[in-house]
């Protein structure tokens, strides 16, 4: 396996830039089906993910990271903002050039089976991509998909094989090689291993690693799960309510998190080691609704460093350590 040379030198540029991204639905009422508010789901998130890099996208059900992932590939139509990947903005493309792009920003979903046709054998699935995008002959697309099949794990004869005949993992081992059959240079992966045995959680997680060293590809990982995260991720941004809370490279976060968020979410994660005690951080009460969500600092409900003003300014991100960004007020009172 050969050495992924944007990781190495550590000179990477950015292969996708994330600027102002919004995503709002409309929630209608009344006889004329009016638009009466929006769920804010997605409110203003910018990020860049470096050539070569994976970064975690983390939170709680319903923090919008899953959105955010499928509203930077024009999977969900956005509500404004830009997304630009290798230098070019990809909401604003169209027919032909929205295809080619298409090929080049893939996903791999939570749940594989559900986007797999049960009546088609899965190399016939694998080679649909190849098939819309009119690569190869077919007896080229075989063996394209044989070799996919391979990179991941599995062997020439699941070829014929139906959905329902694999393991969990191994379905999602499927997901991978159908994302990959098309050599994409970017991979949303939404929550890939939420749904699979913790001891084939690792084996996939490394698949990935693998798999991202031998292809170069860039990855934007999306889990609840934080320790999923610290193991494959570069970076971490944490989600809350729609809003980026902290960002920072994985290192640094676990290590000083430096949002009253991010610290309740780690308190949380067990530590293999029966001498070291954490204290942990139980917030009150629930995530609130995107719908209407709070004013000033929308963790300022839960948060248990709150203070007035809190309820009233709105934190920006600011740089609080070299690439560590963190939107509250106080956070300087965390810093060492
Ligand atoms: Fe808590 Fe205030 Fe910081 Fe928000 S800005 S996280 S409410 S201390």
């Amino acid at each position: 396996m050969t050495d992924n040379p944007s990781k190495k030198n550590g000179r990477s540029k950015d292969l996708v830039q994330v600027k102002n991204l919004v995503k709002y639905y409309p929630v209608r009422g009344g006889v004329l089906r009016r638009v009466v508010a929006w769920v804010k789901a997605v409110d203003d998130i910018s990020f860049t993910i470096k050539e070569g890099e994976t970064l975690g996208l983390v939170g709680e059900s319903g923090c919008g990271k899953t959105t955010a992932g499928h509203t930077l590939l024009r999977l969900i139509p956005p509500t404004s903002g830009s997304v630009v990947f290798d230098g070019v903005d990809v909401f604003q493309l169209k027919g032909k050039a929205l295809k080619e792009m298409r090929r080049k920003m893939q996903v791999v979903f939570q749940d594989p089976y559900a986007s797999l046709d049960p009546r088609l054998p899965i190399g016939e699935s694998v080679a649909e991509g190849l098939k819309i995008h009119n690569i190869g002959t077919p007896r080229e697309r075989v063996e394209m998909v044989m070799e996919m099949l391979r990179k991941v794990g599995l062997e020439d004869y699941h070829a014929n094989r139906y959905p329902h005949e694999f393991s969990g993992g191994q379905r999602q081992r499927i997901g991978i090689a159908r994302a990959l059959t098309l050599q994409p240079r970017f991979i949303v992966l939404d929550e890939p291993v939420s749904a699979l045995d913790v001891s084939i959680q690792a084996q996939v997680l490394n698949l990935l690693k693998d798999l991202q060293q031998e292809f170069g590809l860039t990855y934007l990982f999306v889990a609840h799960n934080l320790a999923v995260v610290e193991h494959i991720s570069d970076r971490v941004a944490v989600m809350y309510l729609g809003k980026i809370a902290e960002m920072a490279p994985r290192d640094d976060l676990f290590r000083k998190p430096l949002h009253p968020y991010t610290q309740a979410l780690m308190s949380a994660i067990p530590i293999p080691d029966p001498t070291v005690k954490r204290k942990r951080v139980i917030l009150k009460g629930d995530v609130p609704s995107p719908l209407n969500p709070p004013s000033g600092c929308r963790f300022h409900p839960r948060c248990p460093v709150a203070r007035e003003n809190c309820a009233v300014d709105e934190p920006g991100l600011r740089e609080l350590r070299p690439g560590h960004q963190v939107a509250c007020h106080y956070a300087e009172d965390f810093l060492e």
